[in-house]
């Protein structure tokens, strides 16, 4: 059985230069484009619209 590395993650298309680039690289391998990680900065949004939430929650409680 022929084992493919990229295959286990997947690819996705650099927006540069449109080749496949395996999912858990960061970067193209080709023409260098790093792609954004999103993962943490949507967790701090995660975390700051669950204290939003509960200072909203506090505030109708408290009024
Ligand atoms: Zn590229």
């Amino acid at each position: 059985m022929k084992i493919d590395p990229a295959r286990d993650f997947g690819t996705r298309e650099c927006p540069a230069c449109a080749c496949d680039v395996p999912a858990n690289s960061n970067r193209c391998p080709i023409c260098g484009y790093l792609f954004p990680n999103p993962s943490p900065a949507r967790r701090r949004f995660k975390i700051a619209a669950a204290l939003i939430m509960l200072a909203l929650l506090l505030a109708l409680l408290l009024l």
